[in-house]
C-alpha cells in the first residue's frame, strides 16, 4: 500500500467521538506548554478534528505534534507548525488571507476557523483534485481553492491582508510581496536547503518593509510550476 494512497482525505464523513476530542486537547494543551498562547489558535486547533486529514489507518498518529506524508510526496504540516504559523499571520475576522500550499487543507481550515477568507493555492494536480472531493470543506465555505504556482499568487484577487506560505521558499517570493496590502503581513519559512528560517514581513503603509526572525523549521521546498500528475 503506497502511503500516497492510503492518506489521500477522505471522501466520506467520518466520525469525532469523545476519544478523538481528548487525544485533541491534549494535542491543544501541549502546543500551549511548547509556547503557542494565542487562545484564538488553540481554539481554531481545537475545532478540526485533524484525524480527518488522514486516513482513518493513522488516527493517532494525527494528534501527534508532528507532519505526517499525504499524496504527491507532500505532507500535513506539524500541529506545532500550523499553530506557530498561525498565531505570527495576527488572523482577524473577513480578513483576505493567501495561503501558497493547499497540501491537506488544514491549515486552510484553521485559518477559515478564525473567519478569514482563505484563498489558497496548490501546484500539485492530484492534492488539488482530492480536497476537491473531501466533505469536511463544506463546513469553510469561505475557503477559495486554486490549482495554480504559489509563486505568481493571485493577482486578480489581490491585494491581501496576510500571505501565509507553507512550503519552504528559497527567497521571498517578489509578486507575492506585491500583493500584500500596504499594513499587510507576510509569513514564509524561508530558505534554500531543507532548513528554513520562519520569517515575518510586515510591510508599512507607506510600503516599507520590516522583517523578523522566528528560528528554524524544516519544510518541503515550494517548487516552481505546477505539476499535472
Ligand atoms: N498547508 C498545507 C501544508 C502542505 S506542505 C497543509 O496544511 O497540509 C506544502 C504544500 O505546498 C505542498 O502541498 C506542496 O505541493 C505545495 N507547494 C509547493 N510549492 C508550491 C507552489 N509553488 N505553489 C503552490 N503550492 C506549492
Amino acid at each position: 500500500m503506497k502511503i500516497s494512497e492510503s492518506t489521500a482525505p477522505a471522501m466520506q464523513t467520518k466520525e469525532d467521538d469523545y476519544r478523538h476530542k481528548k487525544l485533541r486537547r491534549d494535542l491543544v494543551n501541549s502546543l500551549r506548554e511548547k509556547g503557542i498562547t494565542d487562545d484564538r489558535v488553540l481554539n481554531a486547533l481545537d475545532t478540526i478534528p485533524r484525524h480527518f486529514f488522514l486516513d482513518t489507518a493513522f488516527e493517532r498518529q494525527a494528534y501527534e505534534d508532528r507532519a505526517f506524508p499525504i499524496a504527491s510526496g507532500q505532507t500535513i504540516s506539524q500541529p506545532y507548525t500550523v499553530a506557530f504559523q498561525t498565531q505570527l499571520l495576527q488572523v482577524q475576522k473577513f480578513e483576505k488571507v493567501l495561503e501558497v500550499g493547499t497540501g491537506s487543507t488544514y491549515q486552510s481550515c484553521v485559518l477559515a476557523a478564525l473567519g478569514a477568507v482563505v484563498l489558497s493555492v496548490e501546484r500539485q494536480r492530484e492534492l488539488y483534485d482530492a480536497a476537491s472531493r473531501f466533505f469536511f470543506l463544506k463546513r469553510y465555505p469561505a475557503i477559495k481553492r486554486f490549482y495554480g504556482d504559489g509563486y505568481a499568487g493571485l493577482p486578480s484577487y489581490a491585494p491581501f491582508d496576510k500571505v501565509l506560505i507553507t512550503a519552504g521558499a528559497p527567497f521571498v517570493p517578489p509578486m507575492l510581496l506585491e500583493q500584500l496590502k500596504p499594513g499587510g503581513i507576510m509569513v514564509a519559512p524561508i530558505g534554500e536547503e531543507s532548513l528554513q528560517r520562519m520569517t515575518r514581513i510586515k510591510k508599512g503603509e507607506d510600503g516599507s518593509l520590516k522583517e523578523e526572525d522566528f528560528g528554524t523549521f524544516s519544510f518541503v521546498p515550494m517548487l516552481e510550476g505546477k505539476n499535472n500528475r
